[in-house]
């Protein structure tokens, strides 16, 4: 049980009270209307929680891992889409902030200080390369003092809305994993244009987006680090990435926790609540154990990443991440299970809950994936 220091306790009641009041009610129309939540946007910008790492030199915040991964149960618990929102935009940055070169951080995270509204996204994905990044098509060549971008890019997280976005092409393919670089660029670059934003299952007050590129053109200086350092600037941003999936899943699983525990002990059947029934208590016995397991597991690689021991964080952040997410969606259809027939229906959250459960075993690196990596770095010695 890691303690917390008064600042960390401040920063959470803070984020407790924000979600309250103005994150928490909009929740379930949001999830209805398919549409992007300016005002949490809004909200998060002028409490300054839209970039939560951005180091204070660039007029940030600086929360350490931890602390980010807390707040983002907390908004989890009530809108794991608000929470998406501030996993994009932070997995927008970290690329720029690991490699990218002091003008480089001076022009673009200096953008996101204070209360900035400015958002970012990371685009990696493409048609035919998910798990399978190496398998990418989109390649940048220089000419002159631009690069010149061509190619497709799906599902980006804030794809549309994002003012700047860290997109990653071949330089060089012959080369494989290290031919691809990565990029910084604008909404305004000429080339850019934008396919459909996804209609989807949960996570719908997300925006998720094509982004085609013909032409398009880019400052040979928005390269970050040199050409060739793309994928591993994209493993490093993936290995935090993985452990803000795994908070939000177990906020999202502590959510529907709460909201069935708080069910179980309204609703009546056979004369008493149903919260006295021995499988009831089983199954919330269950839910219980599984996410405080999980969020145990999260602390300790968020722990890891803070005292700066980035491999072993790695492999416990893909730990966490595949245990979080199969517990959320295990919590959550146990929640829907209590609620019964309620449980099934819109007017309650916990089939919301359910459906954005889903998507945290698939995005940032599937839940297969996740266990190939954890596997193969306990069980094959490094080369290095
Ligand atoms: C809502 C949403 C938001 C997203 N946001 C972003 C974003 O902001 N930026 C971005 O770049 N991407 C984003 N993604 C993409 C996401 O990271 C990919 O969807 C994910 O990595 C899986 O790729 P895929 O969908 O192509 O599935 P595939 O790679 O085609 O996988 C299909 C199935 O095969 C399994 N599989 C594949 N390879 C292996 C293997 N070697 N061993 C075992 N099983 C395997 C997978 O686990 C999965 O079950 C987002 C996706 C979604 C749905």
């Amino acid at each position: 049980m890691i303690k917390l220091d008064d600042e960390q306790r401040m920063i959470l009641e803070t984020v407790r009270r924000i979600v309250a009041r103005e994150i928490a009610p909009g929740a379930a129309e949001l999830d209805e209307t398919a549409g992007f939540p300016q005002y949490a946007v809004d909200a998060f910008a002028k409490n300054g929680l839209l970039n939560c790492l951005l180091p204070a030199q660039y007029g940030g915040v600086e929360l350490n891992m931890l602390t980010f991964s807390m707040v983002l149960e907390e908004i989890a618990k009530a809108c794991a889409a608000s929470a998406l929102l501030l996993i994009a935009q932070t997995d927008g940055t970290l690329p720029i902030l690991h490699g990218g070169s002091e003008a480089l951080k001076e022009k673009y995270l200096r953008r996101l200080s204070g209360e900035s509204k400015v958002l970012t996204a990371i685009a990696a994905t493409e048609p035919s390369a998910g798990s399978d990044i190496l398998s990418m098509r989109t390649r940048a060549a220089r000419k002159g003092d631009k690069y010149i971008i061509n190619g497709q890019k799906c599902f980006i997280t804030n794809g549309s809305v994002a003012d700047f976005f860290v997109v990653y092409a071949y330089t060089d393919i012959s080369k494989k994993a290290r031919g691809i670089s990565a990029f910084v660029a604008e909404k305004s670059f000429p080339g850019l244009g934008y396919g459909k934003n996804e209609n989807k299952m949960g996570m719908r007050g997300s925006i998720n987006s094509e982004l085609i590129f013909e032409d398009m053109e880019v400052p040979a200086e928005n390269l970050i680090g040199r050409e060739g350092d793309g994928f591993v600037n994209l493993m490093k941003t993936l290995a935090l990435s993985r452990l803000l999936c795994a908070s939000q899943a177990v906020g999202i699983a502590q959510g529907a926790l709460n909201y069935a525990i708080d069910y179980a002990r309204q609703r009546v059947q056979f004369g008493k609540p149903i919260a006295s029934l021995a499988p009831i208590q089983f199954m919330v016995a269950d839910m219980a154990a599984g996410v405080e397991s999980a969020r145990l597991l999260t602390h300790k690689a968020a722990h890891m990443f803070d005292e700066g021991e980035a491999d072993q964080a790695g492999v416990l952040a893909a730990m966490a991440k595949f245990t979080a997410s199969d517990t959320a969606m295990r919590v959550t259809t146990d929640a829907v299970q209590i609620l019964g027939g309620y449980g099934y229906m819109k007017d309650y959250p916990v089939e919301r809950m359910m459906r954005d459960a889903k998507l945290t075993q698939i995005y940032t690196g599937t839940n297969q994936i996740m266990r190939l990596v954890a596997g193969r770095e306990l069980l094959i010695p490094r080369e290095d």
